[in-house]
């Protein structure tokens, strides 16, 4: 199944880039947002290649940076005069500052109130996700999670099954922001559509298991990025932003009993069973920043 996928894929790639006439759709003055994250990267597989622990990382950084460059010359070739960036993983630090263009600018480390998507707002007129992996929920994908790693084992919107993905486009929906494009393992680009709907998707590797894949090469990665976004911006008018319905039902299991208990102790907070609590705030912004506070929060924190 997956070889057929993979030759489908570069079937397609190789097409389009015969098809697509660069350039041809260009829009002015486009202001695109880009969310970078590093499990989805070509050739990620483990924590050896994401944290500044393993023995890949370093190299790493690069193939990240290289995946964002992609997306960023392909959005300047559709007519993007404005870029944000923002680093989504790990510690916020991975991409290579100095690699990045001059003119762009970068959104770095944490906490952030809109967390994966600091900086977007109404101005905007697409989002992109570099990266990108599938849900704690999903039994599909490359190191699949839902923001904290092994701690969340579900996080629902207004009942909806979320994936980073889907919460992030409903953070740039509540600002009409569409996501055009995402970029990672078969699993995330299958769970994106299923619960967003139409973007473009690169697939760059297939999932084996959690810590397994069979992968594009990283310059075969860079192409289908390139191609994936031009293609995206080239139909912006196809996208919709997907949004939550105010006030919006948030609810958070947790992989332990305390998080729970401990939650449900402020007023705001209702206990729905053992492991789970809800949250209902008015727009994406207060669910953003309670789930930003719900991951980050200990009194041990500093400074
Ligand atoms: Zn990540």
């Amino acid at each position: 199944m997956n070889r057929t996928k993979l030759s489908a894929q570069l079937f397609s790639l190789t097409a389009l880039a015969l098809l697509v006439t660069p350039g041809a759709a260009q829009q002015d003055d486009l202001k695109v947002y880009i969310s970078a994250d590093m499990e989805g990267v070509v050739g990620a597989v483990t924590g050896d290649q994401l944290g500044p622990g393993g023995f890949e990382y370093q190299r790493f950084r690069e193939i990240m940076t290289n995946e964002v460059n992609a997306a960023i010359e392909a959005a300047r070739e559709a007519g993007a005069t404005e870029i944000l960036v923002s680093d989504s993983h790990g510690n916020g630090e991975n991409l290579l500052i100095e690699r990045l263009p001059p003119d762009i600018q970068l959104v770095r480390s944490w906490p952030r109130p809109l967390m994966m998507m600091e900086g977007i707002d109404e101005t905007f007129d697409a989002a992109i996700f570099i990266g990108y992996h599938s849900s704690t929920t999903n039994t599909e994908g490359v190191r699949a999670h839902t923001i904290s790693s092994a701690n969340l084992t579900a996080v629902r919107l207004n009942g909806v099954e979320m994936l980073e993905a889907s919460i992030n486009a409903a953070i740039a929906g509540d600002f009409g922001v569409p996501v055009v494009m995402i970029s990672g393992d078969d699993a995330v680009v299958e769970e994106a559509r299923r619960v967003v709907g139409d973007m473009e998707g690169a697939v760059v590797k297939w999932s084996l298991g959690f810590h397994s894949a069979r992968t594009l090469m990283p310059e075969a990665s860079y192409a289908l990025i390139r191609e994936r976004v031009g293609a995206a911006l080239a139909r912006l008018g196809d996208f919709q932003p997907y949004r939550m319905e105010g006030p919006v039902e948030l609810e958070i299991s947790f992989k332990n009993y305390m998080p729970a208990e401990v939650m449900a102790y402020l007023p705001i907070v209702e206990r729905v069973d053992a492991h789970t609590i809800r949250f209902v705030g008015q727009d994406m912004t207060e669910i953003s920043k309670f789930i930003a506070f719900t991951t980050r929060y200990g009194v041990g924190i500093a400074p």
